[in-house]
């Protein structure tokens, strides 16, 4: 099972020892010259001494993700990692069928994501090496879930980093263009096939249901996608205005509005910025305003134009809420830390003139595990904010 030995520098041997799964080329010393493309390989550190397991990618930046610690790796290993995870969802997202049953790093399986929507699953490969293990994959999922199908979602740009091309189709079984799920009471429909991400946004799943409990009056879900958060709102009786630039996005939103008899949501195509700035000239007021805009840093470059964005849309929208209104406000930019947010967010509130408390500090929902003293792996920040006057 284990295709050689990887050497690292004395970097790599105290980033490993710190918690962190990767070590990037540049820490690599030595790697036998026939290593295969996601191979398993034992790290050993400056002084040949063994400090655990990982995947070896020949073509990402991230040479080595580290799968296991120690001097051993436990032949199903794989499976084991599968079951803590499986575990896990027991406690944190009981009672859901659709949900993440594996995420990467914080399941202590880089790079490899397993979704569940009812009874179809969902795998993303995103290495050379989990691309490898994919088979081994198929078959404890199956063996573990009996699932009516899995389909691969390898589309992500990603894998290009790992020369792997985009592909999408069935692992096992048999999965339907489209599934029906449910959220806290709603139903949604699902397409694994297509949808963004997997389908839908489960790391917002828990975020949906504290929206759901703070809603009151008129309230405003800014890039709604399929309605996470508007139809939630709706259901606590709220008078929703649901906006997104798709309207691809929105034709789903309205059938899954219509699915469970939710009357009161209104769709806007627009474009966010546009449409603030619009809502702002009219006058309008909005009790309840969710604003989950696409990760403006995709990159490290891309930070400070990203941080302009995320200020003026907060800026608008603290401008638009009624006194005693929330604002759940959300960044999924991993470059983006908690700190950074939270500044962005105090700056947008001095420069509106608006005073706000913070209600609520929220994360990804429980099945996206962060990795302590890796701060990459907390990417959703989610603020709940009240106006005070
Ligand atoms: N809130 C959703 C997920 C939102 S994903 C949920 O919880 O399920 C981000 C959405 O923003 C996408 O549907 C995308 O089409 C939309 N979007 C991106 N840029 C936009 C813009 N400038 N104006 C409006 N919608 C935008």
């Amino acid at each position: 099972m284990i295709g050689g030995d990887v050497v690292v520098n004395r970097k790599g041997e105290a980033r490993i020892q710190r918690g962190h799964p990767w070590v990037f080329r540049s820490d690599v010393v030595a790697a036998e010259e026939s290593l295969e493309p996601g191979a398993i390989v034992r790290v050993l550190g400056p002084r040949h001494v063994p400090l655990g397991f990982a995947l070896f990618s020949t073509l990402s930046e991230i040479t080595l993700r580290l799968i296991a610690r120690g001097s051993a790796l436990p032949e199903d290993f794989l499976a084991r990692r599968i079951d803590e995870a499986l575990r896990l969802r027991e406690v944190v997202a009981a009672g859901t069928n659709a949900l993440r049953l594996v995420h990467g790093e914080g399941d202590g399986l880089p790079s490899l994501v397993v979704d569940r929507y009812g009874d179809v699953l969902v795998v993303q490969t995103l290495s050379q090496g989990t691309e490898r293990l994919k088979s081994e994959v198929v078959r404890v999922l199956v063996e573990r879930l009996s699932p009516r199908g899995i389909l691969e979602r390898n589309d992500p740009r990603v894998r290009q980093l790992e020369g792997l091309p985009a592909s999408v189709g069935v692992l096992w079984g048999d999965v339907p263009k489209t599934l029906e799920v449910e959220e806290g009471g709603i139903h949604l429909t699902v397409d694994p096939w297509k949808g963004q991400k997997t389908g839908l946004f489960l790391d917002q799943r828990e975020n949906h249901l504290t929206a759901r409990a703070y809603a009151r009056g008129r309230a405003l879900d800014a890039f709604t996608y399929n309605g996470g958060f508007a139809l939630q709102m709706a259901a606590a009786g709220s008078e929703v205005l649901a906006v997104d630039s798709s309207a691809e996005a929105l034709g789903r939103t309205r059938a899954n509005a219509a699915r469970n008899d939710l009357t009161s949501v209104t769709l806007r195509e627009a474009n966010v910025f546009d449409l603030l700035r619009d809502l702002e000239r009219r006058s309008e007021r909005f009790d309840i305003i969710v604003l989950d805009p696409p990760a403006f840093a995709k990159s490290r470059a891309a930070v400070e134009k990203a941080q302009r964005g995320y200020k003026e849309i907060n800026l608008r929208a603290m401008k638009l809420l009624t006194r005693g209104g929330v604002l759940i406000t959300c960044s999924c930019s991993h470059h983006i830390h908690e700190a950074d947010f939270e500044a962005i967010l105090s700056a947008a509130a001095a420069d509106s003139g608006v005073a706000l408390t913070i209600v609520e500090k929220r994360r990804q929902a429980r099945d996206h595990p962060v990795v302590l003293g890796v701060p990459e792996t907390y990417y959703l920040k989610c603020f709940v904010l009240r106006r005070l006057d």
